[in-house]
């Protein structure tokens, strides 16, 4: 008997040890899967930032997002300011100069840019176009009205843009060939970095597909397809890409504004077609939208084309993605739009 209790007592203290090992070895595996994990996302070399200037805050925010606290990124563009009437002052050259890239969203949003890069001597200064790889579409027929005007005036100012849109960033397969650009652009002036800089860009990536999802599904059944801007031209790939019809009442830059007969006739069609709302634009006079309104008894609502913040929203660091959300619930709302 004393043999056997023996014996089972042996078998148990056996089983308890192998129990023991086991669990120490899972504790090990994990650990050290958990150390591992920890020093992918963390950058390495904390010693010196990137230097990073952008021009429009899309390109701002995406390398933000990417970089994270391993760059300095600054927006050319003074919180407030229409992007399309900006031109940089000399100390925006020196900052281009010292940076260790500079990122542009292409020539036809920024015709000033050639030349700086042009000049830039030093270097080390690494240039992004991130228009680079990206499908440019023109403007529509539909803003093509009236469209002599404005390109006379856009000549005069040196804002020559050929009939191409240059709002890229309202697309969001764009936006993800953009930040593959920044990544890939970080990395090269920071391959210590690399995989760090790749981690967030995919993580950007999936955002990006899920707010596209949310368009997607959000815009399917809407009373309305049709987008009366009391803006310039922006929104002409956000229309391409969810099947929307884009009517602004400028052209593809806001220093001009619309002639008597450009306002008669989308007073008209607001009527005909018995539009509820007009989009307004934050950063150009709402004089235009706001005559819209009264003339024809439609809503306003803001639809933010996001190429510069307001100085309030930039300060409560308001990001790409909530301006996109906003524009969104917007849209939903104008176009009486249902899930
Ligand atoms: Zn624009």
């Amino acid at each position: 008997m004393a043999i056997a209790r023996n014996a089972r007592h042996n078998l148990k203290v056996a089983m308890m040890k192998k129990i023991l090992f086991f669990v120490i070895i899972v504790v090990i595996i994990a650990s050290g899967f958990f150390a591992v994990s920890k020093i992918s996302q963390k950058p390495k070399n904390n010693s010196k930032k990137l230097t990073v200037v952008t021009t429009l805050f899309p390109l701002y925010d995406f390398v933000q997002n990417i970089g994270q606290d391993r760059v300095e990124v600054s927006l050319l563009l003074p919180p407030g300011v229409e992007a399309h009437t900006f031109e940089p002052k000399p100390s925006d050259l020196v900052k281009i100069n010292e940076s260790e890239l500079f990122v542009y969203t292409g020539k036809f949003m920024e015709p000033w840019a050639e030349d700086i890069i042009k000049g830039i001597e030093n270097k080390n200064v690494k240039v992004v176009d991130s228009s680079l790889g990206i499908e440019m579409i023109n403007e529509t027929e539909s803003a093509h009205e009236g469209e002599q005007g404005d390109e006379h005036v856009e000549e005069e100012h040196g804002h020559e843009h050929n009939g191409v849109d240059p709002h890229i960033w309202l697309d969001f397969d764009n936006d993800k060939i953009i930040v593959d650009s920044i990544a890939k652009a970080l990395s090269e002036q920071d391959p210590a970095n690399a995989d760090f800089y790749q981690n967030n860009a995919s993580e950007y990536k999936n955002k990006l597909v899920q707010l596209d999802n949310q368009y997607k599904s959000g815009l399917t059944k809407c009373e309305s397809k049709e987008i009366v801007y009391g803006g310039h031209y922006a929104f002409g790939y956000l229309g391409k890409r969810y099947s929307l019809v884009y009517e602004s009442a400028y052209g593809i830059s806001p220093d001009s504004e619309p002639s008597a007969q450009d306002f008669a006739k989308i007073i008209e069609q607001i009527k005909k077609e018995k539009i509820k709302y007009i989009f307004f634009e934050e950063l150009v006079s709402p004089k235009v939208a706001e005559t819209l309104s009264s003339e024809t008894g439609a809503g306003l609502l803001l639809l933010n084309p996001a190429h510069n913040l307001k100085k309030e929203d930039f300060e409560n660091k308001i990001s790409f993605l909530a301006v996109m959300e906003k524009n969104l619930i917007n849209l939903k709302t104008g176009l009486s739009c249902s899930e």
